[in-house]
């Protein structure tokens, strides 16, 4: 109980204290109380993050998708104390703040098309609820009261809000919640590594697009508002869509006058190489955009939406017919965390880390790649510095087993022994590093997970479970 604090503070140790008193995000209930496998993380500094038990680790999956450049930056620091010593705060009920202007203009310039305006959420889930409230309150003022669909894929993950979790299509999530179901329809996952056998790419994107627009034609397009989609499905398993998806769905989407919304929130600032990967990776230039994680390299929360002006123009100025987008947050537009997203832009371009991603990407493709050899693994995937590899102990299981997760968790220990974190989803190990790394860095990474897996496939031999 009185283990010095890393604060030099002599009380209960923190791992006590959460133990204790704290509730963790997707929490097992039946381990409240314990510490839930939830290692405690004491510093951070470039790519590394050091454990309450002196463990030094490289983070593979960048927290979660979002330390791009990474810990202990001291310009973000310093901004977030100068903001905070300048003005902490203002209510956006009432005033403006230079931060959150400014930093609209600069999304707004790296924005594709006339994405222009931007609105300041807390978040990735605040910031895709308030892009949904925003298509019913787009097709109210409208007077299309019926126009409020949203289409969305199963393996989607779009945050813990009511809203946003409705439209994620994680089944394991889904239990013991009561989720709008109404207004919200599902279509099948881009899954390529799981396309039915013997079907090609070229007819499983064929099939991905038939079913969207049968759905369509089924729903009735004048009661589907929007199509939500992640570029890449990054919770849902790193599921990179058939080549022309991006493209294909969204010319339905411009047919039937559905708005697209492009949940950028992993995929923005810099995961793929660019601001923004709508554009620029996919050719495809949404209605709107969320985006949150990377916007502060995760040093304070903040998120939020980019919007189109030729969907705004719509409804507001002389057709706002008296309306007003009642939906916001205390912290809309927090100046202290716009102070922090300035200057992470500003290390950005010093740093010239979009270029550096672009760079070291296709190395890091090409080491996780060289990692298929191994018999536990059944499939490597990925974009960008978004990466995963999915094990299979039995190629003819049509979905992942439970084994295949038993198998995955046994190399995340292994890993995390070593010196890594790889961060398990069921039989996936994801891998999104720091934008900052380097190659010597990705040989690190890829170095310690294949001892792990191969470490495992040992083990598993010698227990006699499995035999390749
Ligand atoms: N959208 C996507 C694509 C995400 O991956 C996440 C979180 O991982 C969210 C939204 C929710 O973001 P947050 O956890 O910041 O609320």
């Amino acid at each position: 109980m009185n283990d010095k604090t890393p604060f030099g503070w002599n009380g209960p140790t923190f791992e006590d204290a959460a133990h204790n008193h704290l509730i963790s995000p997707f929490e097992e209930m039946d381990r409240l109380g314990t510490s839930g496998g939830r290692p405690m993380l004491v510093k951070g500094e470039g790519i590394y993050v050091t454990s309450s038990e002196g463990r030094r680790l490289l983070d593979a999956p960048a927290g979660m998708w979002c330390t791009q450049v990474g810990y202990a930056c001291p310009e973000i620091a310093e901004a977030i104390a100068a903001q905070a010593m300048q003005i902490s705060y203002t209510s956006p009920w009432y005033f403006l703040n230079g931060p959150s202007a400014e930093l609209a203009r600069r999304i707004a310039a790296v924005t594709p098309g006339d994405l222009n305006h931007v609105f300041f959420t807390t978040g990735g889930s605040s910031a895709v609820d308030s892009a949904l409230r925003f298509v019913q309150f787009f097709n109210n003022v409208l007077g299309r009261p019926k126009k409020k669909k949203i289409l969305c894929r199963i393996d989607g993950y779009h945050g813990s809000t009511q809203l946003s979790a409705s439209v994620s299509g994680r089944a394991g999530n889904k239990p013991n919640f009561d989720l709008e179901s109404d207004n919200v329809s599902f279509l099948s996952a881009p899954n390529s590594f799981r396309r039915p056998e013997g079907m090609s790419e070229q007819m499983f994107l064929d099939t991905l697009i038939a079913e969207m627009e049968d759905r369509i034609e089924a729903l009735g397009a004048d009661t589907i508002g929007a199509f939500i989609a992640e570029p890449i499905l990054a919770s849902g398993g790193l599921l990179v869509p058939p080549e022309g998806y991006h493209r294909r769905t969204h010319d339905l989407c411009r047919q039937h006058d559905i708005l697209y919304i492009s949940d950028e929130v992993v995929t923005a600032f810099g995961r793929l190489g660019h601001w923004f990967a709508s554009k620029e990776v996919y050719g495809i230039t949404p209605d709107i955009i969320t985006f949150a994680k990377g916007v502060t390299s995760g040093y304070v929360p903040l998120g939020g939406f980019v919007i189109s002006d030729k969907v705004l123009e719509r409804i507001s100025g002389d057709n706002a017919k008296g309306s007003y987008y009642a939906n916001g947050y205390t912290y809309s537009g927090q100046p202290v965390a716009c102070a922090a997203a300035l200057a992470n832009m500003d290390v950005f371009e010093e740093r010239d880390l979009l270029a550096h991603v672009r760079d070291v990407a296709p190395y890091f493709m090409e080491r996780l790649q060289s990692l298929k050899d191994l018999p536990l693994v059944g499939d490597v995937r990925g974009e960008g510095l978004l990466g995963c590899v999915e094990c299979q102990t039995d190629p003819t299981a049509a979905a992942a087993t439970d084994f295949d997760t038993e198998v995955t968790a046994r190399i995340d220990r292994h890993c995390y022994e070593n010196g890594l974190i790889v961060r398990p989803i069921g039989s996936m190990c994801v891998m999104s590093p720091a934008l900052i790394i380097t190659r010597e860095q990705v040989d690190e990474m890829i170095g310690i997970l294949r001892d792990a897996i191969m470490a495992v496939d040992v083990e598993l031999r010698a227990e006699g479970v499995w035999n390749g």
